[in-house]
């Protein structure tokens, strides 16, 4: 079968596997400090988009902002395992494909040459076991990197149960690992994916990548650089609360330094044992990001969160700004002596617009909200939460967002 119809087959699904920030499909996420929305595409722009997309090329947001076309694809669609939400779980009525490792990285330079693609996202359903599996995801990483002497982003998944020397052969090949948790923990992990274990599978591989991380020479990574890791959730298919979650992603952001967790809202599928299970309300995947986030950059932890009694998130406010609302109403920051820590806590202040005060202030006092705006830093959201020179300035109440 031609290689581009096997592309375009699986592309179908591919949308629940989340590799890099996209700024095509799905929208943006939106981080604590506001919400980029990119500009509505042009005709010809919304074809070469639908034409990419059904290829499973995306457009992966690098780190500093760079836009990537990246190829998101698996080395084969069937899977013997039959996770509860997955569209490639066994039995399930779905066309298959495979491509044979030789296959795939042909195919992907052909596209790179081209210039279609800078980058690969390469995951796999398993057959004939992990192992079995783990080994033909490394031989095409192996040919892209030495036959084809491919240099670019290659984002690898790491299967279930993956041996410590297949992690390690994956570390000097790889720019990105993935281990997908899928659940917070071993509880939750069962009623979604009951075949997979939790600590030996899927944090295990996580905590070995961070040891190596910490105690061996980067120079032996891919490039002379340990590959970054990340993870994704699915989130609302079996009752986890926002608190299950998120301490999980506290512990894996704190102590095994991921890159990024992925929230996945939990959509049915028909033929799946979850079929009858409602859709989850996609705010909640923009709030678990939001806190996500507040652990990344901003210093805050989980007992900072406002969960409620059932040890969720309120969907109808920015965590941030509830923090602030609960801590700061009455005990404004001062921004001229405010250390970099505090301004990160104060709604509408980021890494980069706290950089911005602290090095404003060395030369004069920040007096008034306008020379905030000079600064380029938008001063709604901050406004009720600071003082300037020992005063509040004048403001109107945000809305909730
Ligand atoms: S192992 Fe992966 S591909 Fe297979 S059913 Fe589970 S989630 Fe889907």
């Amino acid at each position: 079968m031609d290689t581009f119809i096997k592309l375009q087959d699986i592309a179908l699904n591919m949308h629940l596997e989340p590799a890099e920030e996209t700024n095509i499909n799905p929208a943006p996420e939106v981080a604590p400090c506001g919400q980029v929305v990119p500009a509505a595409p042009n005709k010809g722009q919304r074809s070469t988009q639908a034409k990419q997309e059904a290829l499973g090329i995306s457009h992966a947001v690098m780190p500093g902002g760079k836009t990537m076309p990246m190829l998101k694809t698996l080395l084969t669609s069937a899977c013997e395992r039959d996770c509860y939400y997955c569209p490639f779980r066994a039995g399930r009525n779905y066309r298959r494909h495979t491509f044979q490792p030789e296959e795939m990285a042909k195919a992907f330079m052909q596209m790179y040459r081209a210039g279609m693609v800078e980058g690969l996202f390469l995951s796999s359903g398993i057959i004939k076991g992990s192992v079995a599996t783990q080994d033909r995801l490394l031989e095409t990483a192996e040919i892209l990197r030495r036959k084809y002497q491919f240099k670019g982003y290659l984002h690898l998944k790491v299967m279930p149960g993956a041996e410590e020397a297949q992690l390690r052969h994956a570390m000097t090949l790889a720019s990105r690992l993935s281990v997908n948790l899928e659940a917070p923990n071993d509880k939750r992990l069962a009623l979604l994916a009951p075949r997979k274990e939790f600590f030996r599978e899927l944090l295990r591989p996580l905590q070995l990548i961070e040891q190596i991380r910490q105690n061996e020479p980067a120079h032996l990574g891919w490039n002379g650089r340990w590959p970054s890791t990340v993870t994704q959730f699915v989130v609302g298919a079996v009752g986890e609360t926002d608190v299950e979650i998120l301490s999980t992603t506290a512990y894996l952001t704190q102590q095994l330094h991921i890159q990024r967790a992925y929230f996945s809202p939990f959509s049915p599928l028909e033929n799946t044992p979850l079929e009858n299970h409602p859709a989850e309300n996609p705010t909640r995947k923009v709030r678990l990001y939001q806190v996500s986030f507040l652990f990344r950059d901003y210093g805050f932890d989980l007992e900072d969160m406002p969960f409620d009694q059932q040890g969720n998130l309120p969907l109808d406010i920015d965590p941030k700004l509830a923090w602030a609302q609960a801590n700061l109403q009455h005990s404004p920051v001062e921004l001229n002596r405010a250390e970099p820590e505090e301004l990160l806590r104060v709604p509408g202040i980021g890494p980069k617009s706290s950089q911005t005060i602290v090095q404003a202030r060395r030369h004069g006092r920040l007096q008034e909200l306008n020379h905030l705006r000079q600064l380029g830093i938008a001063t709604k959201r901050l406004a009720p939460y600071v003082l300037l020179d020992g005063k509040r300035p004048s403001f109107q109440l945000p809305l909730k967002i």
